[in-house]
């Protein structure tokens, strides 16, 4: 996925900088950086956050930076921000984005304007420099923008450090969410909003979709206004998101809390314990037995002072032991009960199944899951989500090809709930954990716990709409 942070103030800037791109540090694992500009001159500081905590790696770095502006960036993807020399002027520029037509974009690049790209990523065009290469095309910053934005499938929303300020821009579709914070003397862009709560901000403005705002320390200046149509994430409330941010006015804790809740209200199991596959299952977890009364306990730790991050090795199997490693069971608490979990969602479940074994191995009567989304059926095409390599390696679809015997199918009529090919899909799965009961989220009640409409919400790898505008709330 990735995250970012920017800055603009009356004093130098890089103590925000660094604080407010290390709370984007939930959101991707690969590479972390910040760029400050002092004057007319650009530094830029870029490190492989893989094997470490993005505040080690540019602990020393920031002893040398100093600058009223600045932008920063936690990637799962790019090395960046970028410092791109143009006849715009000198810019850094960093991107939260998932270019679909990248391959499109690059041949377009080589043939028609005859670009070329010094930036390599993976073995190929760094995305950010693509972006970079469109916005050059035009003769303003906001008209190089917009036309990135219109030319670019997928989403992208991005961050340009100036010689006139900060331009701060949001996808299209608002994906991703962007939003201006102030404090007496400076402003800040951010994806996650709790990079504000300690360093002062308070919210000023939550940018619509596709807007492009320029702050400066003295104001904001709206240099295009938001489109209609909206389609943020919705697994911004239901996983990924931090819990004390917000996002459309929506905080991410209180939606998790109205999820667990709702999955309380659609079950009757007997239970003797309510628990949250930690982190992201906790929210849930609590909202689940503070509607349905029953306790809410910790039968699983997490080890953090020596874990304490999302370390995502690249090897599949090193990732499932790190999975293993962290989470500590509690046998007093397991042993001889029924335990109903909250998850956030099961992408994979092959971490789960572990966790679930584990679980009987210490002695569980029962062990019940109820993730706060409903299956994921398609894979995420819009963001550079990585919890997921292919949308194949999907629990629901491999039950659903278990269940075909591998022949072409009708994908929707599993993502929809009660029908039987979609009872057959939550029972494939729940045999595969090895789960005493297992029933997924509405995607109604998922819907009103974030509290938006239907229509302004992605929720394409549930339902594999694209902006539908069913009334999902009568159904219910
Ligand atoms: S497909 Fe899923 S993960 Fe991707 S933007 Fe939509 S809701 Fe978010």
């Amino acid at each position: 996925m990735g995250g970012f942070f920017g800055v603009v103030s009356k004093d130098d800037c890089v103590t925000d900088l660094f604080y407010g791109t290390d709370y984007h540090s939930h959101l991707g694992t690969m590479r972390g950086g910040l760029a400050v500009r002092d004057g007319g001159a650009f530094t830029r500081h870029i490190h492989d956050i893989s094997n470490a905590q993005f505040r080690s790696k540019f602990q020393d770095d920031i002893r040398t930076m100093r600058g009223r502006g600045g932008i920063g960036v936690i990637s799962d993807t790019e090395s960046q921000p970028l410092i791109i020399y143009s006849h715009l002027g000198v810019y850094a520029i960093a991107t939260v984005s998932r270019i679909a037509n990248e391959e499109e974009l690059t041949r377009r690049a080589f043939h028609e304007t005859r670009m070329h790209f010094s930036e390599m990523s993976g073995g190929g065009i760094n995305p950010t420099e693509l972006v970079a290469t469109l916005i050059n095309e035009r003769d303003s910053f906001d008209d190089g923008i917009r036309h990135a934005q219109e030319l670019i499938q997928g989403s992208c929303s991005l961050l340009l450090l100036t010689n006139a300020g900060i331009y701060a821009a949001r996808d299209r579709l608002g994906r991703t969410p962007v939003v201006i914070g102030a404090k007496a003397g400076a402003y800040a862009a951010s994806l996650e909003t709790c990079a504000f709560l300690n360093l002062g901000y308070t919210i000023n403005s939550y940018l619509g979709p596709g807007e492009i705002v320029l702050i400066a320390p003295d104001g904001i200046e709206r240099k295009k206004p938001p489109n209609d149509r909206m389609q943020i994430c919705s697994f911004l409330w239901v996983y990924y998101g931090y819990p004390a941010s917000t996002y459309e006015g929506v905080n991410v804790e209180e939606a998790r809390y109205r999820c667990g809740a709702a999955l309380a209200r659609a079950d009757d199991v007997e239970i003797d314990m309510v628990a949250g596959i930690p982190d992201s299952g906790t929210g849930h977890a609590i909202g689940y037995a503070n509607e349905s009364k029953i306790p809410y306990g910790r039968p699983f730790t997490k080890y953090t002072p020596t874990w304490p991050r999302s370390f995502m090795p690249q090897d599949q199997a090193m990732r499932d032991l790190v999975a293993r490693m962290k989470l500590l069971p509690i046998k007093e608490l397991i042993h001889g009960k029924r335990l109903l979990f909250c998850e956030d969602s099961i992408v994979r479940g092959t971490q789960l199944k572990d966790t679930i074994q584990g679980l009987f191995d210490a002695g569980a009567r029962e062990v019940h899951m109820r993730p706060a989304c409903p299956p994921l059926v398609y894979g995420c095409k819009f963001l550079n989500f990585s919890r997921s390599k292919s949308e194949l390696d999907l629990a629901s679809r491999k039950a659903i090809r278990e269940l075909e015997k591998g022949a072409a199918v009708e994908l929707a009529e599993y993502a929809t709930a009660d029908s039987e090919k979609y009872e057959a899909m939550v029972d494939r799965i729940r045999q595969r954990l090895g789960l005493t009961t297992l029933k997924y989220q509405r995607l109604a009640d998922m819907v009103k716990a974030i509290g938006l409409p239907k229509e302004k919400l992605c929720t394409y790898c549930w339902d594999g709409c694209e902006g539908c505008q069913e009334d999902f709330l009568d159904k219910a």
